[in-house]
This record gives C-alpha cells, structure tokens and sequence, in this order.
C-alpha cells in the first residue's frame, strides 16, 4: 500500500473494537454521531494527495508514497521539508484538529531516529522492532494515537504511588506470546477512530517500578483494549454554518487495558529505566514540536484574519481598543513563526544521526496555552452578542424570513449578511461551542500542564548555567562577592524555647 486516500481510511476502521459513547457500544463507522468526524479525518487523507508535492515523498529505500510527517530529519533540507508538509496539513483544518495522524507519526519517526538511546538497552532487538514498526506505519499509512499520560487520579502522592500504582498501566505478565498489560491511560485524542494506539513515555520512572515503564504499539481493536470515549461535540450541520464542529471533532478518550497481549513483535521498551527515561528528553522537544508549532502559528494566522474580519463587518475596525486586540493576536503569531525559524535555523544532531530543531523551540509549550485562551477570549470580546445573532445559510434563502434577515442583519463596510452571519458562526465554533471549549482544554494541556513545563524549563536553565547576571552586575562595579556564612549561626542558641 502507498499513502492511503479517505474512503481506504474509513475501511481500515471496521472491525470489532470496542468503543462505548456514554453506555452504548457502538461502532464508529456507523453510528450517526461520528460520521461528521469520519469525514473530516477522510479528508484529511484525500487531502495529501490534494496537496502531495507538499506532504508526500518517496522513501528512496522502498521506492513507496508516505507523508513527509514519517520522515526521520537527517540534515536541514530535511527540516525543511518538514516545515512545508507541517505548515500544509495545518491548514487543512486551519490548526483546529491537533491530533490528525501527522501528530504521531513525527514522535514516532523521532524515536526510530534514536537508534543509540535504543541500544542503551543492550539488545538491538528493541530498535529493530520499532524500525520495523515505523516502516509498517509508512508502508500502511496507519493512523495512530497515543496514551501516555500516568493514571493519576490522587495528586497527593507520587504518579505511580498509593491507589495510582493500581490503576495505571503496567505488565501483569509475560507470556510466550508477549507482555499482558493492565491499567490506564489519560487520554487518546483519536482514540476511537485511530487504526493503532502507540504507548511511549512520558514522565520519568524511578527505580523500583519498571513494570511501567513501557513502550508498544497495537491496534485499537486488539482484545481487551476499551475505548471510553467523552461526550461527542461533532453536529450534524453544514460546513458553511459549523465549520469546524460538523468535521472536526477529534474525539477523546481513556483507554482502559483491560489485561491486553502486546505481542512480543510490538513491544520496543519493556522495563529499561535507561531508555525510557531519556527517549522523550532526546526528541519530544526539537523533534514533535516543530509540528506542534508550526500548527499553532497557522491557527494563529486563522484567528488574526478571523478577527480583522470580525472587526470589519462591525465597522470596529478604525477603533484604537478593537486594533490594539488585534495587534495583540498579530504580535503572538510574529513570536510564534519566529521561534520557530529560529529553532529550525539553529537546528543540529541530537545524537545518533538525528537533526532536530534547536530545544528553545519549546519555549513556545509555556506561552502557547495561554496564548490561544487569550485569543478565545478576544474572540467573545469583539463579538459580543453578534456571536449568537447568526442565522444559518438556509434561513437566508427562506421565502418569509430571508428578507428579514437581509433588512435587519445586514454587515457594516457593505459586507452581504450572509457574509456577517458566516463570519460570526466561524468566530462561535472556534471559541465558544461545545467543540470550541474542548479545543481550548486542548490547548492549555496537550503537551502537559504549563506549570509543569515552566518547572522544567527552569531546570533545563540551571542545568546549561543559565545563571551568573546578578554577581556579574557587582563585580562589573568593583564589589566584592559577599561570602557564603558558613556555619554562621552555629553558637546561635535558640529564643522562645
Ligand atoms: C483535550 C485533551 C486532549 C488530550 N489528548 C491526549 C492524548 O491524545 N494523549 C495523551 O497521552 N494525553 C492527552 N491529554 C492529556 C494531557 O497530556 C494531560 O491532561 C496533561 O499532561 C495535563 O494533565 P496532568 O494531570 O498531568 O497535569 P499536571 O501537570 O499534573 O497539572 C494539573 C494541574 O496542576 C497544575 N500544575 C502542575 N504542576 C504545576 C507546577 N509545577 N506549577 C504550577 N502548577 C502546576 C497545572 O497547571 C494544572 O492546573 C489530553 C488532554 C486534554 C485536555
């Protein structure tokens, strides 16, 4: 098989997985509620094909089509081309879905580019199967997601202590066949209407708990896999009213393994502490989140443009509050290209051969999310009530009521009232429908909460010497450092005794 078009993706999911929506059991290639989102993932496929100078290359081993996103980055003309498949999927959905499968396919070709983290294991078996598995994914134009995030339903102790340790995901037992994994996992965006789920890690593990410290890649519908998808927020509408929640409701789940094999084939970290503490540090930041940017700096384009819009069919757009909102989108979206040319600029060997972007690019984890809740926030601002006085197309064209709605909805600036309409509809489904509030849940937390990603980057600075400014300034100006006061207050008997 080469890169697969929509209708070979909406084949591959029939079969008998088991995905509940509330307590129904159902199947996703039928039911009513899931056929906006098939079409929007089928689009996406057709889509690389639409655009395939851009998304797809030849694998000069195979001689076979596969998106750019598989491509393991050798040298800058690599990152490149990345950056242009990157920057062409995200517009596929203006940045709205953040899981279509080029999302995993760049962690998954970041880690196969890690054959010396790999080997650390001291059994090359582990790198081979996941080479073997990224040339299956190429070779079959899989769509996959991922589960990485610990259980961790009691914060109050460590991710993997107390009544975390029993929920999850970790081996109960080994088999000829394979591992059997039990637990779960938070969460998997695509979950339901993926063809393979890929376990990799995430947090680090502390000695003593290896039997979570696993990586594997099966299909959604392997026995035992339970998909327990959220409430769904696709309509059933038309793209011109609901651009967004009529095809792009990626679906969240939690996926339960429910005592699953993982066949011995598919399993590529299997308790080595060493590998799987140091694969996420050796990639997810140079490698994934070049996509991830690069995503987020098109979404940002949609929002800017969206806005000005916005501001023009109200004739707000002179005024220097409405200029200054969009000035402040603008200048987010300037940061957020040049991070990431920046990072691409400076980008190096990581080790093993691997040419990821320069690490600052993740500077961008830490201001994104609150970025893109900005934006939303924006959005209701300018909007105001217009956000909800929006007739749909077809209202338009009713015999009684169109003509009201042409009297008495029309745009400022000339603009036609369908035109005021679809641009407010637009403006809903990205900030303020039941989609909306999900994507921006998404925004704030799909690459870890921000605190932990600040907490991290601090300690990246210590760890690159990131400090010496402030003796600098004093010794700059002639004053002695001040010495430590070592075991100063030893003679100091306490008081209040
Ligand atoms: C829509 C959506 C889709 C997702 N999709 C996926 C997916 O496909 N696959 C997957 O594996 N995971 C997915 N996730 C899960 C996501 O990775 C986790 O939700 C994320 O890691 C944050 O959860 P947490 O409990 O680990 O947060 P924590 O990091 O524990 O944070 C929880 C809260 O504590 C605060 N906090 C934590 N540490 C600090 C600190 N040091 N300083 C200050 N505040 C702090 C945070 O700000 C936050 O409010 C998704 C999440 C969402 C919301």
């Amino acid at each position: 098989m080469t890169a697969r078009n929509g209708n070979q993706y909406r084949t591959g999911l029939a079969d008998d997985r088991e995905v509940w929506l509330g307590d129904e059991r159902i199947d996703v290639t039928v039911h009513p509620a899931f056929a906006g989102s098939l079409n929007g993932m089928a689009g996406y496929f057709d889509y690389q094909h639409k655009y395939s100078d851009d998304c797809l290359m030849i694998d000069p081993e195979t001689g076979q089509e596969h998106n750019v996103s598989l491509l393991r980055p050798r040298n800058r003309e690599d990152i490149e081309r990345r950056h242009r498949a990157f920057d062409r999927l995200a517009r596929y959905s203006n940045g709205m879905l953040g899981r279509t499968p080029d999302y995993v396919n760049v962690v998954l070709a970041g880690h196969a580019s890690r054959q010396d983290i790999y080997d650390r294991s001291g059994d090359p078996v582990y790198f081979q199967r996941l080479e073997a598995y990224w040339r299956l994914v190429q070779e079959q134009d899989l769509a996959l997601t991922h589960t990485i995030v610990h259980a961790a339903i009691d914060k109050s102790v460590g991710e993997l202590q107390g009544i975390n340790e029993e929920l999850t995901l970790r081996v109960v037992e080994r088999t000829e066949q394979g591992v059997v994994v039990r637990g779960a996992k938070m969460l998997a965006t695509l979950g339901p209407i993926a063809d393979e789920l890929y376990v990799y890690p995430a947090t680090p593990i502390q000695k003593g708990f290896e039997e979570y410290a696993l990586s594997f890649a099966i299909p959604v519908a392997s026995r035992g896999v339970v998909v327990v998808c959220r409430d769904h927020y696709g309509v059933d509408m038309d793209v011109a009213d609901r651009p967004f929640s009529s095809r792009f409701d990626e679906q969240d789940a939690v996926i339960i393994f429910d005592d699953v094999l993982v066949p011995w084939d598919r399993v590529f970290i299997d308790g080595d502490l060493g590998v799987y503490n140091a694969i996420n540090a050796a990639t997810a930041t140079g490698n994934t989140q070049q996509q991830t940017a690069i995503r987020a700096a098109v979404k940002l384009e949609f929002a800017y443009d969206l806005c000005t819009q916005m501001a023009k069919v109200t004739a707000t757009d002179g005024k220097p509050d409405v200029a200054s909102l969009l000035g402040e989108i603008y200048s987010y979206l300037r940061i957020a290209r040049s991070v990431v040319a920046d990072a691409e600029n400076r980008a190096s060997d990581w080790g093993g051969g691997a040419f990821f972007c320069h690490d600052d690019i993740s500077s961008l984890r830490t201001v994104l999310p609150i970025w893109m809740a900005r934006v939303n926030d924006i959005i209701k601002t300018m909007g105001s009530h217009n956000l909800l006085a929006t007739p749909t197309a077809r209202a338009f064209e009713d015999p009684r009521l169109g003509p009201l709605l042409h009297k008495y909805l029309p745009g400022a600036n000339g603009i036609a009232p369908e035109e005021r309409a679809r641009i407010f509809r637009t403006a809903w489904d990205f900030a303020g429908s039941a989609l909306g509030s999900r994507i921006e849940l998404y925004e704030r937390f799909y690459l870890g909460s921000v605190g932990r990603a600040r907490a991290l980057d601090h300690k990246k600075a210590q760890a690159k010497g990131e400090t010496g400014a402030f003796a600098a300034m004093f010794a700059e100006a002639g004053i002695a450092p001040v010495p430590a006061p070592a075991d100063e207050f030893d003679d100091v008997v306490p008081t209040g005794a």
